[in-house]
C-alpha cells in the first residue's frame, strides 16, 4: 500500500492513460538554445526515467514576434522538427510522455516587433507592443496552430497552449491590456474569443488523439484582471473547444505579489484551482509551491485538482516520483524555491540548473559514476560545500568521513532556516542528514580537527567555510553590538530599535528575522494572503484585495545600511530581490545607502554620507547588528599546507566573496565527481 494513493493513481484520458497524477510543468532552461539536442533529450529522458507521468517543455515560440526574446526556440523548419524528434524519441524510449508548450509572449516579448491586443507597454518590458489588426490576429492564431501540428510531427504526445502568466492570450482576456472595440475586445465573450479559437483550431488540426492542455490564469493578481465567473466561463468554453486538460496559471509576471518564491506558503494557490473543480468535465491541474509527495497527495486528497504540476522540484530531483513510489520520499532532494540556479539563470541567459542538484541540465557533462578506485576521503566542514562533497563521493563508492566542530550538520544553512520565509532550509538539512546515512558517510561531529587528525586519508577536502568580516567600526566592542551569528542562532537579545550594518543577503535575512515575531506568515496561509493583499477572485476581480497589502506591524524598528551608494538589495537574486526589498519595506525598514560608519556609542550608530563625510547623523538604536560579509576560514588549510599535506579547498574556505550555497554545492559536487 502506497502512502500516496491519489498521486500515484493513473489518469485515463480516453485515448491514452497517464501513469500517475504528476506533471512536470514547463520551465525555460535555455538548453534548446545550445543547439545540443542530445543534451536536451537527456534532460527530459532522465526525468521520464524518474517516473513523472507527463512533461511539458519550455515555451516554444510560434513565430518570431511571439518569442520571449530574439532567437527564442520554436518549430520553424524541418531541421527543428528533426531536432525535437531526438527529444521525443528518447522520452518515449524511457516510457515517458511529453507535450510541447506553445508560448506566445505578446507584449512580454523582448523586442521591437512584439505585438498585443492594444499598444500598452508592460511595466517589465521596454517595448510597447504593436496593436494587431484582424489579419494580424489571424496570423497569430494560424502560427500557433502550425506550431501544434509541427509538434505532432515531431513526435510530441501533446501541446500546452500557454494562456496565463500575462502572456499574449492572457493579454486579450482582460481590460488591463485589451482596450479594443472590435470583435476581439469589449465584452468578455469577445475578449475570450482568441483562446477559444486557438484551442478549437488546434484540436481540429491535430485530431482527437493528441493531448491539448490549456494553461488558464485562475487569479491574475494585476488590476482589472478576470473575475472567477469569467474564469469558469472561459474554462467551459475551452473544454467545449476540445482541450484535454486545464492547467493552472497563477499571477502575471508583472504582478507585485510573489507566487513561487520560497516565502510563498506550500500549495498556496491550490484553493484557487479547487474553485473550478466540478465546473468542467475534463481533468484540472493545480500548481505552485508543491514540492513534496506529501503536499501533492494532500492537495489531491482534498479535491483541489485531478493532477499536480511541479516544475522546479524536477530540477532538484528527477527521480521524485520513482522515489515516492519506492517509499523513499525522504531521499528526494528538495526544491527550496530559491530560484537561484533556475529562474535567475534563465533571466541571465545562462543555462538553468539547480542549487541543490548541480547535475540538472548538465546531465551529459557532470556525471557521478561509480569509482573503481575507492579512496579514504576526509571532508572537514559540514556546510553545503562539505555535505555535497561527502554524499557525492560516498555515492561513487569512496569511504568518506565528514568532520565538523559543531554538534550538527548544515553550517550556515542552519542560520538560513531561522529566517521567516526560509523554512524550506529545514528540509534541505534533513535531506542531507538522510543522504549521509544512506550513502554510508561516517559523520564525526563536535570535533575540532587538526592537521594531524587527517593523516592516513587519500584525499582531504577542506570546507571549513567562513568567519564574519571585522568592519572595524570604532565602538563595535560595546555591549550594544552583536554579530549576525548570535542573532540568527537566537542566542542574543536584541533591542526594539536596531541598526543593521551591511545590506547583503545576510543583512536582509537578519532584518527579516528581526521585524517578525511569532509564527512566520509562510506557515500561515491566511496571514500571508492578508500581508500581500490577496483575496478570493470570486469576491474581487483578479484576487486583489481592495485594502491592498496589510502587513502586521513590525516587531522592531530596523534601519538597514550599506556603504555603496546604490539601492540596497540591488545584488540579491534577479527574480527574488524585489520580494526581499518589498517585504522589508512593508515592515517599515529604513534602507540607507552611501553611508560611512563613524562610530557606535550609547546613542546608537553614527554615520555620515559620501566621500566628504557629510551630513552626520545618528541612527538612534538599542542594538547594532554586524552583517558586513565574511572572510575565508583557511586556518586548517594553511596548517596542512605547512605540513606539506595536499588538500582541496572548496566553498567559503576557498573564496568568501559573495559565497552562497549555490556555488558551494556546485563546487563540492564537481570535486567529488573527480575524486
Ligand atoms: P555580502 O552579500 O557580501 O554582503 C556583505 C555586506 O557587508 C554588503 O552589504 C557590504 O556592503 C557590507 N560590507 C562589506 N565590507 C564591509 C566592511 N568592511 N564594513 C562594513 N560593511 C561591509 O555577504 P553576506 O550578506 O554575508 O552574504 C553572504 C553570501 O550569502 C552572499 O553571497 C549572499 O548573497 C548569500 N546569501 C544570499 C541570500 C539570498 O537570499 N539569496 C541570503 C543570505 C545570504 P558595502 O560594502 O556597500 O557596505
Ligand atoms: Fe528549486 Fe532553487 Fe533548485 Fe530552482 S535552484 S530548482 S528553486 S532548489
Amino acid at each position: 500500500m502506497t502512502s500516496y494513493p491519489n498521486m500515484l493513481a493513473p489518469l485515463d484520458l480516453g485515448f491514452t492513460t497517464l501513469k500517475n497524477r504528476v506533471l512536470m510543468g514547463s520551465m525555460h532552461t535555455n538548453l534548446e538554445e545550445t543547439g545540443d539536442w542530445n543534451r536536451v533529450a537527456e534532460f527530459y529522458a532522465t526525468r521520464a526515467r524518474g517516473g513523472v507521468a507527463l512533461m511539458v517543455t519550455g515555451g516554444m515560440a510560434p513565430n518570431r514576434e511571439g518569442g520571449v526574446f530574439p532567437g527564442a526556440s520554436g518549430l520553424f523548419t524541418d531541421q527543428d522538427i528533426a531536432n525535437h524528434r531526438i527529444v521525443t524519441d528518447r522520452v518515449h524510449d524511457a516510457d515517458g510522455k511529453i507535450a510541447m508548450q506553445i508560448l506566445h509572449a505578446g507584449r512580454y516579448a523582448y523586442g521591437k516587433e512584439c505585438v498585443g491586443p492594444s499598444p500598452i507597454k508592460s511595466p517589465i518590458s521596454p517595448f510597447p507592443p504593436k496593436e494587431l489588426d484582424e489579419d494580424g490576429i489571424e496570423k497569430q492564431i494560424s502560427d500557433m496552430v502550425t506550431a501544434a501540428k509541427r509538434a505532432q510531427e515531431a513526435g510530441y504526445d501533446g501541446v500546452e497552449v500557454m494562456g496565463s502568466e500575462g502572456y499574449f492570450i492572457n493579454q486579450f482576456l482582460v481590460t488591463h491590456t485589451n482596450k479594443r472595440t472590435d470583435r476581439w475586445g469589449g465584452a468578455y465573450e469577445n475578449r475570450m474569443r482568441l483562446p477559444v479559437e486557438i484551442v478549437r483550431r488546434v484540436r481540429e488540426a491535430v485530431g482527437p488523439e493528441f493531448i491539448v492542455i490549456y494553461r488558464l490564469s485562475m487569479i491574475d493578481l494585476v488590476p482589472n484582471g478576470s473575475t472567477h465567473d469569467e474564469v469558469v466561463q472561459l474554462a467551459q468554453a475551452i473544454e467545449g473547444a476540445g482541450a484535454t486538460i486545464i492547467n493552472t496559471g497563477i499571477g502575471w509576471h508583472e504582478a507585485r505579489i510573489p507566487t513561487i518564491a520560497t516565502s510563498v506558503p506550500r500549495a498556496a494557490f491550490a484553493w484557487v484551482t479547487k474553485k473550478l473543480m466540478g465546473k468542467v468535465g475534463i481533468p484540472i491541474i493545480t500548481s505552485n509551491r508543491i514540492n513534496t509527495p506529501e503536499v501533492a497527495e494532500q492537495v489531491l486528497a482534498e479535491g483541489c485538482a485531478d493532477m499536480v504540476s511541479m516544475a522546479r522540484p524536477f530540477l532538484a530531483d528527477p527521480h521524485f516520483v520513482a522515489k515516492a513510489m519506492a517509499g523513499k520520499a525522504a531521499q528526494i532532494a528538495p526544491c527550496i524555491a530559491c530560484n537561484q540556479a533556475c529562474l535567475d539563470h534563465t533571466f541571465q541567459m545562462k543555462i538553468s540548473s539547480c542549487l541543490v542538484n548541480p547535475k540538472a541540465c548538465f546531465e551529459t557533462e557532470l556525471k557521478t559514476e561509480q569509482t573503481d578506485n575507492a579512496k579514504r576521503v576526509a571532508v572537514v566542514g559540514a556546510g553545503p560545500a562539505g555535505l555535497s562533497t561527502a554524499i557525492t563521493a560516498a555515492e561513487r563508492g569512496h569511504h568518506v568521513t565528514l568532520f565538523d566542530r559543531a554538534d550538527e550538520i548544515g553550517g550556515q544553512l542552519n542560520m538560513a532556516k531561522q529566517v521567516p520565509g526560509k523554512e524550506e532550509f529545514w528540509g534541505l538539512v534533513d535531506w542531507y542528514r538522510t543522504m549521509l546515512a544512506e550513502t554510508g558517510v561516517t559523520v564525526a561531529l563536535g570535533k575540532e580537527v587538526t592537521a594531524d587528525d587527517l593523516d592516513g586519508f587519500d584525499e582531504v577536502v577542506i570546507a571549513t567555510g567562513v568567519i564574519p568580516r571585522d568592519p572595524g567600526i570604532p565602538g563595535q566592542d560595546g555591549d550594544n553590538v552583536l554579530g549576525y551569528i548570535d542573532v540568527l542562532r537566537g542566542k542574543a537579545s536584541v533591542g526594539e530599535k536596531v541598526a543593521v550594518v551591511g545590506a547583503g543577503g545576510i543583512g536582509f535575512d537578519v532584518s527579516e528575522y528581526l521585524v517578525h515575531e511569532g509564527e512566520s506568515p509562510t506557515e500561515n496561509l491566511p496571514e500571508w494572503m492578508t500581508e500581500w493583499g490577496i483575496t478570493d477572485p470570486a469576491d474581487q476581480r483578479s484576487g486583489l484585495s481592495p485594502d491592498g497589502p496589510q502587513p502586521t506591524p513590525p516587531a522592531r524598528q530596523v534601519t538597514l545600511l550599506q556603504r555603496k551608494a546604490e539601492k540596497p538589495g540591488k545584488r540579491l537574486g534577479k527574480t527574488t530581490g524585489w520580494i526581499h526589498r518589498m517585504s522589508l519595506m512593508m515592515k517599515d525598514v529604513q534602507m540607507k545607502g552611501g553611508v560611512n560608519y563613524e562610530r557606535i556609542d550609547a546613542d546608537g550608530l553614527h554615520i555620515s554620507y559620501g566621500e566628504g563625510r557629510e551630513r552626520p547623523e545618528v541612527i538612534a538604536c538599542d542594538t547594532v547588528v554586524l552583517c558586513a560579509g565574511q572572510v575565508s576560514d583557511r586556518s586548517l588549510a594553511d596548517a596542512l599546507e605547512a605540513k606539506g599535506v595536499p588538500c582541496h579547498v572548496i566553498g567559503g574556505a576557498d573564496v568568501a566573496a559573495e559565497l552562497d550555497a549555490k556555488r558551494a554545492i556546485d563546487q563540492g559536487t564537481r570535486l567529488a565527481a573527480e575524486l
